[in-house]
């Protein structure tokens, strides 16, 4: 528990995993690549287990967890899929999309996993180090983001050193992740229509071109604190649509704006979206005691990048 003790770094390895499957069977917490982010992952059958993820965290616990399963059948035994669910996992899973829909009564999840609401988020993870690790472990398993509550996402295991340490049981080191953005969060409404609760990688488009449906838009206050105004903080004043870096500023470039680092100097979306907590980190962690950050078009994974670019000002 002690930020002292070093972390215990491991490469996912047959004997990293099966060091990782050890310390999750016994109620720890591993810290994972996926292809979104690294997550804190425990596992979700057991309240202890899920207590030790928001405890590492310092996370309200009013804020449910993703629960990441291997396939659909794993996800069907936890949750009641709808043809639109079925049609959602076929197009997007295994990938970067959570779904929230109704929690079976059976399911053996711990009751913290969904902060007490009736519902359940899902996901079917693509990396293959999490892929390997759910199948060894046999277990759904919670993992948020594995980052000290609030503060940016990590997309390298040092990252997850550097603000959890020894808080995570076991840090599996399996390089940068590939999207860099947290999971796009839909929610599926038992009596019809669906909302993003959270932009990301997969577009609003992209799920109503899937459902045939455009989004409704009836707004039920804040169910996913990525809908919190302040999240991803850097913990430096954040300045948006800079064109060029002021007094003290450390400035975050993209496509025709250079700054000290770019997101992407082509202006290519996908790779910003990819550097975007990577830049965050080294912004932080430079003598400028400001940020700016180039503007960012709202185009594609674009309104993504835009959403966290917001909290992380807020
Ligand atoms: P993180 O794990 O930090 O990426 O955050 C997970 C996100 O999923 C948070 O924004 C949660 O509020 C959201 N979430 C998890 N479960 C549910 C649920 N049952 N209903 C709505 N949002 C959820
Ligand atoms: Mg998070």
């Amino acid at each position: 528990m002690s930020t002292q003790t070093p972390p215990n770094v491991q490469v996912p390895d047959a004997v990293g995993l099966a060091e990782a499957v050890r310390v999750l069977a016994s109620g720890g917490t591993v810290a994972v690549p996926t292809e979104t982010v690294y997550g804190l992952a425990a596992r979700a059958d057991r309240a202890e287990a899920v207590a030790g993820i928001y405890r590492a965290k310092g996370r309200p616990d009013f804020n449910p967890l993703i629960v990441h399963v291997p396939d659909l059948a794993a996800a069907e035994a936890l949750a009641e899929f709808d043809q639109r669910a079925h049609k959602l996992a076929d197009a997007f899973w295994p990938g970067p999309l959570t779904m929230v829909l109704p929690r079976r009564a059976t399911a053996p999840l711990a009751a913290a996993v969904s902060a007490g609401l009736p519902t359940v988020a899902l996901r079917v993870p693509a990396h293959p180090v999490m892929r390997a690790l759910l199948a060894a472990a046999g277990l759904p398993l919670a993992a948020p983001s594995a980052n000290r509550s609030g503060g940016v996402s990590p997309t390298r295991a040092a990252h997850v050193a550097a603000s959890l340490g020894a808080r995570a049981d076991l840090i599996l080191d399996g390089g940068t992740t590939q999207q860099g953005l947290e999971s796009t969060i839909v929610a599926l409404r038992p009596g019809g229509g669906w909302q993003i609760l959270r932009p990301g990688p997969v577009t609003e488009a992209a799920i109503a071109a899937v459902l045939g449906e455009e989004a409704t838009d009836a707004r039920r206050g804040i169910e996913a604190p990525g809908q919190l105004a302040s999240h991803y903080a850097p913990g430096k004043p954040v300045r948006l649509q800079a064109m060029a870096a002021e007094a003290d500023e450390f400035l975050i470039g993209f496509g025709a704006v250079p700054g000290a680092i770019s997101l992407s100097d082509t202006g290519d979306l996908a790779e910003a979206a990819a550097r975007l907590y990577d830049c965050l980190h080294l912004a932080a962690a430079a003598p400028e005691q400001h940020i700016a950050v180039a503007p960012i078009p709202e185009v594609g994974i674009g309104a993504a990048i835009n959403d966290r670019l917001r909290r992380a000002a807020a």
